[in-house]
């Protein structure tokens, strides 16, 4: 919960023509500001922002509103979501009132382990930028799959070093908890207490949530011990951050897109996701490894009510289409 004074507060601060610049280009015309309208492809400037009534509006497709409705639809956000996207940029702190202490624990618990999770995903990609491993062998991957630079950088691709303990040490020495490590999945515990880095020789595919926070990581082992290995890919453990069944890949960097096409592809994996990416095909997510279930159908539905499924043409991929078509008939 959000007091009332603090929402007030930033709803006093949010300036209509400052937030909406942020996405659109506005010039001045009489009293109010007009741009291209963010929410359709919009050929004329059809988008009109009132800083007298703190409001905008498009002329086209009607969508609009104050600053929090624009950050809803923006950013494909709640309310509460949007309020606190807007106190950030406004320098606000958000309070949230009547917490036990319970419920303060857990939240930093969250924090912690987002916290982690940001920091590895951000080591794995350092690693496999800078590290001569990295490059040799997790960069040569992705580029040997013939993926740009662009996407790599987008899709926060990284490599985890082939050592028991080489990320676990470094987040250490970096003052990141153990307990956290462990959590997140990032690292698995032996029976004597000693842990080890669950990825080491993979690809990294972070998991980034609707939010933009780094939930999960997703795996892939390399070189020759892909010859019969059936499980190619390893993914985080579900905690308290990470839902497998809940998620799916590729929706921060297509939720925009989504609801600006109105339509989403889905398909299987996650390099599928990075290959439409590629060609310039952004509203696209991957059910990665789970059948489609109403958790995620229910996330699709905040941005469009057409789906797409595009799955692989052998008899799984045949199978899971036709099953997910029921079950996507069936939520509507
Ligand atoms: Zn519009």
């Amino acid at each position: 919960m959000i007091p009332q004074s603090t929402i007030d507060r930033i709803i006093d601060a949010a300036n209509i023509v400052d937030v909406v610049s942020d996405y659109v280009t506005l010039r001045r015309a009489g009293a109010s500001y007009k741009g291209l309208c963010p929410f359709h492809d919009d050929k004329t400037p059809s988008f009109s922002v009132s800083p007298a009534r703190g409001v905008c509006k498009c002329f086209s497709c009607g969508k609009g509103g104050n600053p929090v409705h624009f950050i809803m639809e923006m950013e494909q956000m709640n309310y509460v979501e949007a309020l606190k996207h807007l106190a950030k940029k406004y320098g606000i702190t958000v309070e949230e009132e009547q917490m036990t202490d319970e419920q303060r624990q857990h939240l930093n618990e969250r924090e912690s382990m987002f916290a982690v999770n940001e920091w590895a995903a951000n080591y794995f990609s350092q690693t496999m930028q800078n590290h001569q491993d990295g490059r040799a062998i997790g960069l040569a991957y992705f580029r040997s799959r013939g993926f740009r630079d662009d996407i790599i950088t987008k899709f926060r691709l990284g490599f985890c070093l082939d050592a028991p303990n080489a990320m676990s040490d470094e987040a250490k020495a970096k003052g990141y908890n153990e307990k956290y490590l462990i959590d997140t999945g990032l690292c698995v515990k032996r029976d004597n207490g000693t842990i080890y880095d669950r990825f080491r020789g993979r690809a990294m595919f972070p998991w980034v949530a609707v939010n933009g926070k780094v939930v999960a990581f997703g795996g892939r082992v390399l070189d020759a011990r892909t010859k019969g290995v059936n499980q190619k890919y390893v993914n985080s453990p579900d905690s308290s951050i990470y839902h497998k069944a809940r998620e799916l890949y590729g929706i921060f960097q297509a939720k925009k897109m989504i609801a600006k096409e109105d339509m989403v592809y889905m398909v299987e994996g996650y390099t599928d996701v990075l290959a439409m990416h590629q060609c310039g095909i952004e509203n696209v997510v991957a059910n990665s490894g789970t059948a489609l279930n109403e958790a995620q159908i229910h996330l699709l539905h905040r941005f469009t009510n057409n789906i797409t499924l595009i799955y692989d043409g052998d008899e799984a991929g045949i199978h899971a289409a036709t099953r997910s078509t029921d079950m996507l008939l069936a939520e509507e």
